[in-house]
């Protein structure tokens, strides 16, 4: 039993992070790979490939049998169908990931949203485990959450669900990627907080401010910093007040590069989010565990829950 592996790849706009993981989560080797997205969708494809035949060659040579593959991807993934449909910064379009990936290795293999499956590492292996219902909320670039109950995250019906950053949470608030005004992603992004802090304090743009130079700013006692940051926390809480209205969870974690901020982002947050809590129950709010490793680890637990093991739970 213990000699079994997945191949888990975590392909990001400019690095893949992989790793052979056994049934009980724990990761036996891992490796970092360029993406080198400018080099065109179909090159991309044929690395993915390279690296997980590769990684399935290194296991057996090792001793270990792998049994699956998992692979996360970003942007909008048809999971049923096992296709990567579209990404902006990988440029997959209509990828049919999961046969090419049958067809290279003679695996069962799962092809997963790389926010989805981090909620899904984050609930079973990370913060947010053994409490069940669980929102993990990414803060990033952009702002996307994955809705996991009972160590399953919810896809939805086109494979979309989770966008908790188009929440609409400021209709005069400034315009999101999407086209609409006022989505939490325009308010509480780590993009938009230092885009605000550069249109309050008139900065160029080539002397960029990112977030966590607001929050640095913000605790040394710098007035508009502190005002930027404090108005993203409130956008943030309006926008988990509406998730925890729709989901209920024990837990929502808050990963992504903001989720770094600590204790400067989740003190204020609690109590803003306390703030809105009228009948509705406040569930725990905490950073996430599992650090840029989660992509990785749950492209391996969707790899295990295709062949039906499920260890993990049960060992750890
Ligand atoms: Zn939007």
């Amino acid at each position: 039993m213990s000699d079994r592996v997945v191949v888990a790849l975590d392909v990001g706009g400019t690095g893949m992070k992989c790793a052979l993981v056994r049934p009980d989560g724990v990761v036996v080797r891992t490796e970092r790979h360029p993406t080198d997205a400018t080099r065109g969708p179909a090159a991309v494809v044929g690395t993915v490939l390279d690296v997980a035949d590769g990684l399935a060659d290194k296991a057996r040579a090792d001793g270990f049998t792998p049994i699956a593959v998992g692979i996360a991807v970003p942007g909008v993934v048809d999971e049923a169908r096992g296709v990567a449909v579209w990404s902006a910064n990988v440029g997959f379009r209509d990828v049919p990931l999961r046969d090419l990936t049958v067809k290279r290795l003679g695996l069962p293999t799962a092809l997963g949203h790389d926010v989805r499956v981090g909620g899904l590492a984050e609930a079973r292996l990370g913060a947010g485990r053994g409490t069940g219902h669980v929102l993990f909320v990414a803060i990033g670039t952009g702002i996307a959450a994955a809705h996991v109950v009972d160590g399953t995250a919810a896809v939805g019906a086109h494979g979309a669900a989770g966008e908790i950053g188009h929440i609409l949470v400021r209709p005069d608030g400034p315009r999101c990627g999407c086209g609409r005004p006022g989505c939490l992603e325009a308010m509480a992004s780590a993009a938009a907080i230092g885009r605000r802090y550069a249109e309050l304090a008139g900065e160029t743009a080539d002397a960029p401010v990112t977030a966590a130079e607001v929050a640095e700013r913000a605790a040394a006692g710098e007035q508009l910093a502190g005002q930027v940051w404090q108005e993203a926390i409130e956008a943030l809480a309006d926008g988990l007040a509406s998730g925890q209205a729709l989901f209920d969870v024990a837990t929502i974690v808050l990963g992504g590069g903001l989720a770094q901020a600590g204790d400067q982002l989740l003190t204020p947050l609690r109590a803003a989010l306390h703030e809105r809590m009228t009948f509705h129950r406040e569930p725990q709010l905490v950073a996430a565990a599992l650090g840029d490793e989660a992509g990785c680890l749950g492209a391996a637990l969707l790899a295990l829950d295709a062949v039906g093991v499920r260890d993990h739970q049960e060992k750890r």
